[in-house]
């Protein structure tokens, strides 16, 4: 079990520092799951700053299912990650999957996540433990609590005391008419369990934009400490997780239904 107090994750970004954890405000994390071109990352940067977001998430390197699926801009996009930084302040969270990325990735990203694929990639926990940013580490699909906090553990062995802890849904025999199982029970238990931060994926959670708002406001109500919400200006053309995707108008009321229900965002 936990010993002392929650500990907190300070990340530094151009609109000054962010604070995870328990006693803090909540934090919001929201953006496309691909960047897919200047425009659009920019606009959506906007849109969720303006709404209240501190972070935009959006990846470059994607873990898709099928290899023929868009796999993601690479490099390119960490260029555009960087620019939409640039022009909201935002910090960036993105996600590494292969190592040899960590470099250029960790140049950009303010956080770097590790997706629910790679939850036990131990030699990748391994080095993103060695080197200085905070890293948000998802929960594997199949994986159990104890096999989440070992796997958090392995970048706190490696030298990063700095990992926030990220549900997305678990994988349960229900895929019809939701994509995963969002597992809210983890807040209570990891509150019990670790003294790390929290975060909830409610959009990979769900994996259907019109379930996003109920399971973010039972996140808060259940105490998480951050949400990741995402958002794209077109849902119906995006190039990956379009279907649970909102825009940036529906993200927008979210923010304020979120404000009035508890924890000031
Ligand atoms: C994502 O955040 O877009 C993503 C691929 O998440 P997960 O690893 O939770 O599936
Ligand atoms: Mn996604």
């Amino acid at each position: 079990y936990r010993h002392g107090e929650a500990s907190e994750v300070v990340v530094n970004t151009p609109n000054g520092a962010v604070v995870f954890g328990e006693h803090q405000p909540l934090v919001v994390v929201a953006g496309p799951c691909s960047v897919e071109n200047e425009e659009m990352i920019v606009e959506t940067a906007r849109r969720v700053k303006a709404a209240g977001a501190t972070f935009l998430r959006g990846g470059a390197y994607k873990p898709r299912t099928s290899p023929y699926a868009f796999q993601g801009h690479g490099e390119s996009a960490l260029d555009l990650l960087a620019k939409a930084r640039e022009v909201s302040g935002l910090g960036i969270i993105t996600e590494v999957m292969d190592a040899a990325d960590l470099d250029k990735i960790a140049e950009i990203a303010d956080v770097i996540q590790v997706g629910a694929r790679n939850m036990q990639n131990f030699s990748l926990l391994k080095k993103v433990g060695a080197q200085p940013k905070p890293v948000l580490l998802k929960r594997g699909m199949a994986a159990t609590i104890e096999d989440w906090l070992m796997a958090a553990e392995y970048i706190l062995a490696s030298g990063n005391p700095n990992v926030i802890l990220c549900e997305r849904g678990i994988r349960t025999f229900d895929r019809q008419y939701t994509r995963n199982t969002l597992d809210l029970s983890v807040v209570p238990v990891l509150r019990k369990l670790t003294h790390l931060p929290i975060m909830i994926d409610p959009s990979h959670g769900v994996g259907w934009s019109e379930f996003v708002p109920s399971m973010a406001m039972a996140a808060i109500a259940a105490g998480t400490d951050s949400l990741m919400i995402e958002v794209h200006p077109n849902p119906a053309k995006a190039l990956s997780d379009g279907p649970q995707s909102l825009t940036p108008d529906r993200f927008d009321n979210l923010m304020q239904e979120l404000a009035v229900i508890g924890k000031a965002v």
